[in-house]
């Protein structure tokens, strides 16, 4: 049953997801940069505006003594008077001077108002202190003030001094002047509403298009689970159509085709196994059913019961060799048949085994031979080793007829160690070749062969294994007519010698 799926867990939501959130900080990001880089060149536009205002402003005030009229009093305080100096007749310059005392504060170094425009007054006449601090550090005075509306403007203040008096002393005095921020605020106000909205748009369009564009680019996914759905243990032919591009997903699918065929080669092997061993089992059961009741309506004599009782005997056995050779087969091949490796000399081992069918070779009329080096150091598993000579051995004496010749050798080189088994035996036909090490398989028509009595076809099964688990390789050459050679190559010892030689195993035949 396929997996609920939930939306939120799901490759097209979460690759979505991602880019919209990339998207929306690098889009929040990119405004916030553009907005503060707008805001200072505004700002300082207006700072460099107003700076220079200031100072044509200062071009046109004078301020100096006025003459006192009529009686003061002794010790009466100065009295200033200021001159705006401009071409009156010129209007141009009288424009510029009006523009300039728009929005505009005198005061002496008392903070005593001389003149001020009717727009300062709204913002706010300065305070003396803050004044006379101007006034001391000489420096511009920058600040932004608001009218009771709310309205920005840019201030810039700083010390003007009067013509020199008759004391020779040069009188501070405290100018203003502002200008209008609105706009500049106005302009930020609109580009931050601008992008408020342009942001979550985009970022609608990019989640819809994000999630339009990874439904398209996932598609194809989703037709391989499909079809990856539809195949199924009985159906293993099927494969999924590859869609010749050459990205990724072409990868996985060919990889997933791949594996489809192994499942099928090893499912399509379970099903032969099976068969296989059901046609082992069923014939001598069907043998010993027949022998038995055969006895049972027939039989007169005890002889006759023995003979029964006898041969049934003999299918039984046959039976349980197919059982133990399979269950020691699986155990094997499942890894828990573990080899007990052991340091010996292999040559010697070689030499007995050949020696044990000395006797059955004369008897069949096979020329059996041996070339063996004096000694040949192996860290093998004794049992396993002879079991996988004596398989070869008694197949080439098998496979051989009366007068041919069987021939061993071993071949103890610095890298690997060869044992081959020659016969000039009747051959395997090329188109077999590849099937003889699997369970059960025997050539079906070996006509060259002086009719060998059936085996089991799990010899070379156990052959190939043992070759494997000592990480060597075992390779066939035979023609039909010609005889055979097997040759197992396997690994050298490294320095070290291994752990003492274990118990032995049960052994089985092949
Ligand atoms: P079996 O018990 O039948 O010998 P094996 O697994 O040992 O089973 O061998 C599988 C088949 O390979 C044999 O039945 C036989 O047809 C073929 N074969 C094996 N060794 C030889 C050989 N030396 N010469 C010819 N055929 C052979």
């Amino acid at each position: 049953m396929a997996a609920k799926r939930h939306l939120t867990r799901g490759l097209r939501f979460r690759l979505t997801a991602g880019y919209a959130l990339l998207f929306a900080l690098l889009l929040i990001g990119i405004a916030t940069l553009f907005r503060q880089r707008l805001a200072y060149t505004l700002d300082s536009e207006a700072h460099d505006i107003l700076d220079q205002e200031w100072y044509a402003l200062k071009g046109y005030l004078r301020i100096e003594r006025a003459p006192i009229k009529g009686r003061a009093p002794l010790h009466a305080p100065p009295v200033w008077h200021y001159v705006w100096e401009f071409d009156k007749n010129d209007p141009d310059e009288a424009f510029i001077v009006e523009r300039l005392r728009r929005i505009y504060l005198l005061t002496d170094a008392t903070g005593n108002v001389m003149e001020v425009s009717t727009i300062y007054q709204a913002l706010g006449i300065d305070p003396p202190r803050e004044i006379q601090a101007a006034l001391r550090s000489g420096q511009p005075l920058w600040k932004v003030r608001r009218t009771t509306h709310g309205a920005p403007y840019l201030i810039r203040a700083g010390v003007v001094y009067a013509a020199a008096g008759d004391e020779g002393h040069h009188h501070p005095f405290y100018v203003a002047i502002g200008r209008p921020m609105e706009e500049s605020e106005k302009i930020l106000k609109s580009q931050t509403w601008i992008y408020a909205g342009l942001i979550p748009f985009s970022l609608l369009c990019g989640c819809v298009l994000g999630w339009l564009l990874t439904g398209r680019a996932l598609l194809p996914v989703t037709e391989v689970a499909r079809a990856a759905q539809a195949i199924s243990g009985s159906n293993l032919s099927l494969r999924i159509p590859t869609r010749a591009v050459g990205d990724e997903l072409d990868y996985l699918i060919e990889t997933f085709n791949r594996m489809i065929e192994r499942l099928e080669s090893s499912f399509q092997q379970i099903r032969q196994f099976s068969t296989d061993v059901s046609h082992e089992l069923r014939t001598p059961i069907t043998a010993i059913r027949g022998q038995l009741e055969v006895a049972l309506f027939t039989a007169k004599t005890v002889e006759q019961y023995r003979d029964a009782v006898l041969n049934s005997l003999q299918d039984i056995e046959r039976l349980s060799q197919i059982v133990r050779a399979l269950l020691l087969l699986s155990q094997a091949e499942s890894g828990q048949l573990a080899l007990q490796k052991s340091r010996l000399d292999l040559a010697s081992v070689v030499r007995d085994i050949v020696e044990q069918f000395q006797i059955p070779a004369e008897g069949a009329r096979v020329e059996l031979s041996a070339d063996l080096p004096p000694e040949c150091p192996a860290d093998m598993d004794r049992v396993q080793i002879e079991r996988m000579l004596s398989n070869l051995l008694s197949n080439s004496m098998k496979f051989t007829p009366a007068g041919g010749q069987v021939h061993v050798a071993l071949r103890c080189l610095p890298e690997t160690i060869e044992i081959e088994v020659a016969d000039t035996g009747c051959g395997i036909p090329q188109e077999h070749i590849p099937h003889i090490f699997e369970r059960f398989y025997r050539v079906p028509t070996q006509e060259t062969c002086a009719n060998p009595e059936p085996g089991l076809g799990l010899g070379l099964s156990f052959v190939a294994w043992i070759a494997k688990a000592h990480g060597g390789t075992i390779q066939v050459d035979s023609a039909p007519g010609r005889g055979s050679r097997f040759t197992v190559s396997l690994p050298a010892p490294v320095a070290a010698p291994a752990p003492v030689e274990a118990e032995p195993i049960p052994t089985v035949l092949g």
